[in-house]
């Protein structure tokens, strides 16, 4: 498993842009941070690509790890860009904290 996605955490498109509104956890904090909860279809802002990026939405996310029965998104999750279908990557995460 990878890294846990925290509030603090960039997911961006290929081309830059931001992913938005993302859900988190307000009772798991890594390093005072929240942990961004999946799946969702969240905006994508900024994305400076002729098509822009619109909105990302999770196609795997791992079962492994829940909180309040919501799934917890690592760094080895997999995401699209709509409707590019670019693949959307963290920029960072957290390496230090693994499921126990
Ligand atoms: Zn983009």
């Amino acid at each position: 498993m990878g890294g846990l996605l925290r509030s603090g955490d960039q997911l961006q498109c290929p081309h830059g842009g931001h992913v938005r509104d993302l859900k988190f956890s307000t009772r798991v904090r890594i390093e005072g941070q929240p942990l961004v909860l999946g799946p969702f279809q969240s905006p994508i802002v900024g994305c400076p690509a002729p098509d822009p990026c619109r909105s990302v939405s999770w196609v795997t996310v791992s079962p492994r790890l829940r909180i309040d029965g919501q799934p917890v998104v690592s760094s080895t999750d997999y995401s699209l860009a709509e409707p590019t279908g670019s693949p959307v990557t963290a920029a960072s995460f957290s390496t230090r904290v693994g499921v126990h």
